[in-house]
């Protein structure tokens, strides 16, 4: 196993995500045996970061997780857990509230009853990662709210010692995490990031990891296999890495990507089954990044061969004269991820736009696409993500 260093602990580079356990019956429990067998071949091989969330397996997993490492001394693994502010918010009773995500759950007077309540599933008396969990633009007021007063509250629970380490996962944008880490400088390590070759351009990773970066902070990747669909590409991609690669196993080049960043400090993996902890932890046993040459292979050849994006390159030249004060590159960069696929969470940053800032308030007078420097039909672009946004809501 090879180990990186992240807040001054020893961190295994391949973390354990606990969001994607084998399920029992019609999959809507955990399957305790087999996860067993899962957390203790993982432990036994060298895993020492564990990352689950208030909402994983509809709040299952804390409790699974911290059962299954008790047998083991407490000492010897890192336990991660994420406050899920980014589906609650304050009532007009004053209290908080949990959003459709979290159904069922009754409101709670302040952000300590959740935090509580999860020390208490994991049968733990710290957590020695804690997470807001996805700060992004629709979260942000949330989790700056004053009155609400998460990071203050957080603070003073680190400084008891019942949290060893703050961080904060995210599926915004690079300057919301840059404004995120710009108001609590030195407050977070580390920031955990959806990152993975295809995401490198279709969701601006390479802007987030340099935000990142330039707080100080390290990475902790979520989805680097986004989802098992880099595990078994296509067979034009599939044999593209085979020939380059004969011993190697698809998902391990997703691996190696971004194990080749000296940013990233842990790559979570949501294992299901044995067999993929086991090509996991082959992958892990060896720290050789990729060569340029590998690189460009999958940058360029696979990733244009998933997808035909617009080529924004986000350089803003556009910005200042449209008419409609439209965040064009933005705009665009969420429709390139939605053109690859239907993807949810771009949905979800769209539905918090005003009307006014949404593709269809384009009034198509071309001065953008005058100044683009890449030549792109911008009205044209904003055009079709309008007509497509207005199909899938009839739908
Ligand atoms: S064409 Fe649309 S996006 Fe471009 S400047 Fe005019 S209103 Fe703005
Ligand atoms: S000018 Fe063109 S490349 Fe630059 S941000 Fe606007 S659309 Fe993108």
């Amino acid at each position: 196993m090879i180990y990186r260093e992240l807040c001054g602990e020893k961190v295994s580079l391949l973390g354990m995500g606990n969001m994607r356990l084998p399920t029992a019956g019609q999959g809507e429990h955990i399957d305790v045996d087999k996860a067993q067998a899962i957390i203790d071949r993982a432990y036994a091989a060298g895993v020492n970061y564990f990352d689950t969330a208030f909402r994983y397996h509809g709040g299952e997993s804390e409790t699974f997780i911290g059962q299954a490492l008790a047998k083991y001394p407490r000492d010897s693994w890192l336990l991660a857990s994420k406050l899920p502010g980014h589906m609650m918010q304050r009532g007009a009773d004053g209290l908080l509230h949990f959003n459709a995500g979290l159904a069922g759950q009754a409101p709670v007077r302040s952000v300590a009853e959740v935090f509580e309540r999860q020390l208490e599933k994991c049968g733990v008396d710290h957590f020695d990662f804690y997470l807001l969990h996805n700060v992004c633009e629709s979260s942000y007021d949330f989790y700056m709210d004053e009155q609400i007063g998460v990071v203050p509250y957080l603070l003073e629970q680190q400084k008891k010692g019942r949290i060893r380490h703050l961080g904060f996962s995210t599926h915004g944008q690079a300057e919301v995490i840059d404004q995120f880490l710009s108001a609590w400088e030195g407050v977070f390590g580390f920031v955990q990031l959806q990152l993975n070759y295809l995401d490198w351009r279709l969701q601006g990773a390479d802007k987030k990891v340099a935000a990142v970066a330039r707080h100080g902070a390290k990475v902790v990747v979520m989805e680097p296999c986004r989802g098992g669909r880099l595990a078994d590409i296509n067979p034009r991609c599939n044999a593209l890495l085979k020939q380059a690669r004969p011993q190697a196993s698809i998902a391990s080049w997703a691996f190696d990507f971004v194990k080749s960043m000296p940013e990233v400090a842990v790559v979570l993996s949501g294992m299901s089954t044995l067999e993929q902890l086991e090509d996991n932890l082959a992958t892990f046993a060896d720290d050789t990044p990729l060569t340029p040459a590998q690189h460009r292979l999958l940058l360029e050849d696979v990733v244009g061969d998933l997808i035909d994006l617009v080529p924004c390159t986000g350089c803003r030249y556009c910005t200042e004269g449209c008419p409609q004060g439209l965040d064009i590159p933005r705009l665009i960069a969420l429709q390139n991820e939605m053109s690859y696929e239907s993807h949810d969470a771009a949905y979800f940053i769209l539905r918090g736009f005003k009307p006014q800032a949404r593709p269809g308030a384009c009034i198509g007078c071309g001065a953008c696409a005058k100044i683009c420097p890449q030549g792109i039909d911008v009205p044209g672009v904003l055009r079709a993500f309008a007509a497509r946004l207005a199909a899938d809501e009839r739908a």
